[in-house]
């Protein structure tokens, strides 16, 4: 993350918005992946789920999607699912738009579906590809979306390569590393990134890295960030994944980061798993590099989390100064905070 960043989220945090946003795209998607979060009873809170939202096709998402984007101005926003690519046209409309906003955006896609041509062009895009493991396990887990169709739709394109490691890719010496010498030398990968399993509190699923396992896998990837280039994992975030937020209160990625599910309006909470999370064992790489930042010490020892949390007094009375603004000019209308609101920021 560039200086130039930090400082203008910075600025969003002290006007007491959010820098960044997690739209889930669809409620669509072929694949049935085990694990997977965003189709949990629990992830958008119990009432609802994400196959039970109402969800927009063609112009009204790319407005409402857009509507979203000028209420809340965020540096950046992550596409997610259900499967992106499910809306390939719309997203194709939409990139550039946000492109012209100067927004950095993110694909987030099991890559399932061709990656349209025209994204290429896109300077702010970051297209990141699910891959969890080798083809076997992965071609299991996540099929349709089989290596040889990833292979296929992401030719010509510059992905970044997202493995969460799950406790099944553990029980073989060596896998990590075949994974890597797999995915390092083809041209279509910028840069990998590897996440770990993060399951919801009482979660017993086989996925879930048992503490010690996970120990060792850290230690593992810190051999192996040394010997590929391609694998982007920094020292300070190998020590966010060591000893991670105790709760969503002290995750960087949580309050700076807002979920807007599929009818864009449901918020998921507290971060984009939704449901309870166990922050304990929490393995979000994007949660994980922000963690980093909000370690990272200053000259005079004072640390950025501190300056954060000074930053977000400010925000709040920021935001309590333009609800009340609001709140002026409505009357007789309920403005309370629920899980589902509108985009006031
Ligand atoms: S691709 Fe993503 S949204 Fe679809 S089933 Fe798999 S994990 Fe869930
Ligand atoms: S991203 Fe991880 S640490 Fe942050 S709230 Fe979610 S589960 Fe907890």
């Amino acid at each position: 993350m560039k200086t130039r960043h930090i400082l203008q989220a910075w600025g969003k945090i002290l006007a007491g918005r959010f820098p960044s946003l997690s739209i889930e795209v669809t409620r669509e998607c072929p694949l049935s992946c085990p694990g997977c979060y965003a189709y949990g009873n629990d992830h958008l809170g119990g009432a609802l789920v994400l196959r039970g939202v109402r969800d927009f096709k063609g112009q009204e998402l790319i407005d409402g999607i857009l509507k979203i984007v000028e209420a809340y101005r965020p540096l950046h926003v992550s596409l997610v699912g259900g499967e992106p690519l499910v809306r390939h046209r719309e997203l194709t409309a939409l990139l550039p738009l946000l492109e012209a906003r100067n927004i950095h955006t993110q694909v987030v896609t099991s890559a399932v579906r061709p990656i349209p041509d025209e994204w290429r062009e896109h300077r702010n895009l970051n297209v990141a590809v699910s891959i969890d493991g080798l083809q076997p396990e992965h071609d299991a887990r996540r099929k349709p979306a089989t290596y040889t169709h990833i292979l296929k739709h992401i030719a010509g394109h510059r992905i970044t390569v997202h493995c969460t490691i799950t406790r099944q890719m553990t029980e073989r010496p060596g896998y990590l590393r075949e994974f890597l010498d797999f995915w390092s030398p083809r041209p279509e990968v910028r840069r990998i990134w590897f996440s770990l399993f993060t399951p919801q509190k009482g979660e017993t699923s086989y996925e879930i890295l048992p503490r010690q396992v996970r120990a060792g896998v850290l230690d593992e990837l810190g051999v192996l960030k040394n010997e590929y280039p391609k694998l982007d994992l920094a020292e300070a975030v190998l020590r966010v994944y060591r000893n991670p937020p105790r709760n969503p209160d002290e995750c960087l990625f949580a309050r700076t980061t807002l979920p807007i599910s599929a009818d864009l309006k449901t918020i998921v909470t507290p971060c984009q798993f939704g449901g309870t999370p166990d922050c304990s064992q929490c393995g979000c790489f994007a949660s994980a590099a922000l963690g980093a930042v909000l370690r990272h010490r200053l000259p005079l020892g004072l640390s950025l989390g501190t300056l954060y949390e000074a930053s977000c007094a400010v925000g709040d009375w920021m935001k309590s100064l333009r609800r009340s603004k609001a709140a002026e000019g409505r009357s007789g209308r309920g403005a309370g905070e629920q899980r589902t609101r509108g985009a006031d920021g």
